[in-house]
């Protein structure tokens, strides 16, 4: 769930309340528009021809992935290539095995369900998936005591795509009966230029490549930062430039948003300069340096180091957080080797 302070950050991969319209106009709905991700694409479009050779349901598919990544899109994808209606639901939405039921005898043969944060589904809707995604049968009861009664419904064959930041929280029965899964990793440069200029030419924007290369930089390997950091640089295109996004523009653009040329935003360099100034580079452990910064240890964990991980800024040890050589050197500070200088010491110390 988004954190309400998260959902103020320009980086922040979860979508915003004005992502939707963007996020649904720049939504690819093919495969073929894709970007990236080649492994999954490839894995997932056989297995969709396969299906549609044999005349069957796809296989239950569960994707994850930190947020912004695509999970969403590639559903609608698959359900675009498969030829099926789509049904689009979320854990926490669904609180009542009535509830889950009353979606699933709704499916036509072959629909897809999807399920985002599937992760927060609780035990009891998660009890009448089991049978439902196995046999396509469902069992659950309904009324209290002596009126308690069961109740048994054959339903027609679906397909189950649910997506998920938290892999690990799934409980295994349910894992097991997903026929694959799928992880969307952070996207290079490369692609995210990609990205980015599609997105300009789906929006009708005059472009310079510096300026794609800038944005696609700054978004942190995630289309849905990138697609909204373009949006920006749009704005600031039409009010302060000639309406168009070239190198120069999206620098002032996004360095106007304090988002520096790594995509990293304030949030971050007070993460990265507590741990240097505060705890002299770590290891700190999670809950004190979340204190320190006041902020929630799992907010901190799922949403602020993932990236910070993924540059090498930041290392998880048994001992705690450490800040890298990477980090000093991205916030200009002079990194002294710990493990070298107590050696020294050491030595100068006679022993
Ligand atoms: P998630 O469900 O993982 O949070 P979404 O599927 O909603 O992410 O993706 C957010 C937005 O990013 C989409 O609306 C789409 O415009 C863009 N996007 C995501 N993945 C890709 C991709 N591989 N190629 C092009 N655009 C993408």
């Amino acid at each position: 769930m988004v954190d309400q302070k998260e959902a103020g950050r320009v980086i922040s991969g979860d979508a915003q309340p004005d992502d939707d319209a963007l996020d649904r106009s720049l939504r690819p709905r093919r495969m073929s528009d894709f970007v990236g991700q080649a492994q999954v694409k490839d894995i997932l479009g056989i297995g969709i021809q396969a299906a549609k050779l044999r005349g069957e349901s796809l296989d239950h598919v569960i994707i994850y992935g930190p947020p912004g990544l695509g999970k969403t899109t590639l559903a609608h994808i698959i359900a675009n290539e498969m030829g099926v209606n789509i049904k689009v639901t979320s854990g926490p939405a669904i609180e009542r095995a009535g509830d889950m039921a009353a979606i699933l005898t709704g499916l036509q043969p072959g629909d897809l369900l999807f399920i985002d944060e599937i992760h927060r589904l609780n035990r009891v809707v998660e009890e009448v998936m089991y049978s439902a995604m196995e046999d396509f049968f469902l069992s659950w009861m309904v009324g209290k005591g002596l009126a308690a009664r069961n109740i048994n419904l054959r339903i027609n064959p679906f397909t189950l795509v649910g997506a998920t930041t938290r892999f690990s929280l799934i409980s295994a029965p349910m894992r097991d009966r997903f026929g694959s899964v799928f992880r969307l990793d952070y996207y290079n440069q490369a692609d995210m230029e990609v990205v980015v200029r599609r997105s300009a030419q789906i929006l009708d924007l005059q472009t310079e490549p510096d300026g794609i290369l800038e944005i696609a930089s700054r978004a942190r390997g995630t289309p849905r930062i990138a697609n909204r950091l373009l949006k920006r640089a749009r704005d600031y295109a039409l009010v302060e430039a000639d309406n168009e996004v070239t190198g120069n523009v999206a620098r002032a653009a996004l360095d106007m948003l304090r988002v520096d040329r790594l995509g990293l935003d304030e949030s971050d360099h007070r993460l990265l300069s507590s741990i240097i100034d505060k705890f002299s580079g770590g290891p700190v452990g999670l809950d004190t340096l979340s204190a320190c910064l006041s902020e929630d240890a799992d907010t901190v964990m799922e949403v602020w180091e993932p990236y910070l991980l993924q540059l090498g800024f930041l290392e998880r040890t048994s001992r705690g957080r450490v800040a890298t050589p990477l980090a000093y050197n991205h916030l200009g500070r002079p990194w002294v080797d710990k493990a070298q200088s107590s050696t020294d010491q050491t030595r100068f110390s006679g022993f």
